[in-house]
Formats: C-alpha cells, structure tokens, sequence
C-alpha cells in the first residue's frame, strides 16, 4: 500500500492507494496554518488513521509547498512560510518510524501525470502549474528530476523571455526579480490584465461571447505563454506538457499556444504535445504515493 500526503497551505489530505493505483482511504483536514508542531502531529494523525482503517502499513510520500534543502535537510521556498527553516525531513521519518519522501508539490502534480496520468508512457514530462502561482517540474523515466539545488523544473521565475517593449522590466516578483514568468502566467495575472475584476474561466467565457478586451487579454496570455514553454522545448524537448492548476481549465490553450509556439523553437518542427491533467487537483496525493515506485 502506498500513503500519500498533500501538505498544502490550506489542507492536508492523505490517501492510500493499492499497489495497482486504485485509491481506496482519503482522509483531509486544515492546514493548522502558523503551527509546525501542530502540523507535523495532524500529519502522522491522518496517516496512523489510515493505516487502521486499512489494517496495513504502507509507504508514505509527501508533496510539500517549497522543497527539503540539499544543502541543509530544512524547508525552503515555501509559500506557506511557517515551514521555512523547519527539520521536516527528520522529525517526519521519527514520528512515523519509517523513511518518508519528500517533494515539491509541483514535481508531485509532474510524477503523477506522467506515471498514470495524462502523460503516461512519456519518457520526458514536464508539468506547469498555472494557478495563483507558476511552478514546474520535471520528470524523466517516471523518475522526479530534483537537481543538486533542488530547483529544476523552476522555471517561473525565469524572466518571460522574447520580452515586448511593454513587457520591460515588467511586474516586480515577490522573490525579488522583475518580469519573472509568474508574474505575467498566474492567474491573477491574467485577471489584472483585464481590469481584475473577474476569474480566468470568466475572461476565457467573456472572448468567446465577442468580448474584445477579453480576447485581447487572453491572445496576450497566450502568446506569453507560448515563448515561456517554448524555452523550455529548446531545453528539455519533453515529449509531453502537461498543464495543471485553475488556468488549465481554459480549453483554447490546447490548440493555441502550440499553434503560437513555433517560431520560438530552434527547429523544423515540432510535435511536442500539450495537454490537460488527468487527476486535476489529486495530483499532489497521487504524485507523493509514487515517489515509492518500487
Ligand atoms: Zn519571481
């Protein structure tokens, strides 16, 4: 049996798959935001729940907001910032009395697509997470490429590259950068750019009604979005893109941003596909529970 664990800035949800991948408990409950102690023992509470209610002990895999840091073994670059600086990656194993994995929520949403998900069978997989943030992650052989900083697949604070004239020096990051990808990709980007009034389903709904504003908002958007991956195809060249987080949601990227894509890429052609995840928001728990394949 394989355990997984979502440790997300809202929720913790914890869910146990049969080796075939079928899920059979799932358990969630708040995040106990601002209290590491607190959130370690909701954790391992979920987890010892699941195990009984089971009657099996399983492997446990957590996605996490941030990463564990290779060169200090403590919590970095997470969003939910009362685990920053924190000895997860010991006290978690201690608590559970077994190895745990760790990865970041974006290489988890990567993992799961790739392994059963809308890019099963590609060898190499890149997820994009295009929500109130923009992450990445890499996945070559179904294996989680982690890198020796721990950032690969990081390619939201790159700067937009082919940058219009409008487009220089760009929004200012919170990570201390100007024009880095997130801040044209994430969703409140796209609804700033359109008065910030209204959600990235409802500027995609509004362009298909006629609505010229919108279309111009969401074409900018695409565009965009088009030179960002494009880099990312001259880097990697995956096999399959796979977009996950609220702005997947919008059908017309499929076909619009590879329609916009080409002239960025340095070759003849290109057949790299882009697609929309399979298990949506499960993609955390289900990416976690694979990081023990064997
Ligand atoms: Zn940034």
């Amino acid at each position: 049996m394989r355990i997984g664990v979502d440790l997300g800035g809202t929720k913790i949800e914890v869910v146990a798959f049969l080796e075939n991948g079928r899920e059979i408990v799932r358990r969630r409950v708040e995040t106990p935001r601002g209290d590491y102690d607190a959130t370690l023992a909701a954790i391992v509470l979920l987890v010892l729940d699941v195990e009984r209610t089971c009657a099996r002990r399983g492997s446990v895999g957590v996605g996490i907001p941030g990463t564990i840091s290779p060169a200090t073994g403590l919590v970095k670059n997470a969003n939910s910032t009362w685990l920053i600086g924190k000895p997860l990656a010991d006290d978690l194993p201690r608590l559970l009395e077994r190895p745990v994995r760790f990865a970041n929520d974006a290489n988890c949403f990567a993992l799961s697509e790739a392994t059963d998900g809308a890019a099963e069978g590609a060898d190499v997989v890149f997820g994009v997470i295009l929500g109130t943030g923009v992450g990445g992650g890499l996945v070559i052989d179904r294996q989680v490429v982690v890198g020796t900083n721990a950032i690969a697949g990081e390619w939201g604070h790159n700067p937009l590259p082919a940058p219009r004239d409008e487009e220089r020096p760009g929004p200012p990051c919170y990570c201390g950068r100007r024009g880095c990808i997130e801040t044209f990709l994430s969703g409140p980007a796209l609804t700033a750019d359109y008065d910030g009034v209204t959600s990235a389903d409802a500027i995609a709904r509004l362009a298909s009604d006629g609505d010229r504003l919108a279309e111009e908002a969401l074409a900018r958007y695409e565009d965009r979005l088009a030179r960002a991956l494009a880099s990312v195809i001259n880097l990697l060249d995956p096999d399959v893109i796979v977009l996950g987080g609220g702005l997947s949601n919008v059908d017309r990227l499929y076909a619009s941003v590879p329609a916009r894509w080409a002239p960025h890429v340095f070759s003849d052609r290109v057949v790299t596909k882009l697609v929309r995840a399979k298990h949506g928001d499960s993609s955390g728990v289900r990416g976690a529970a694979w990081l023990w394949p064997e």
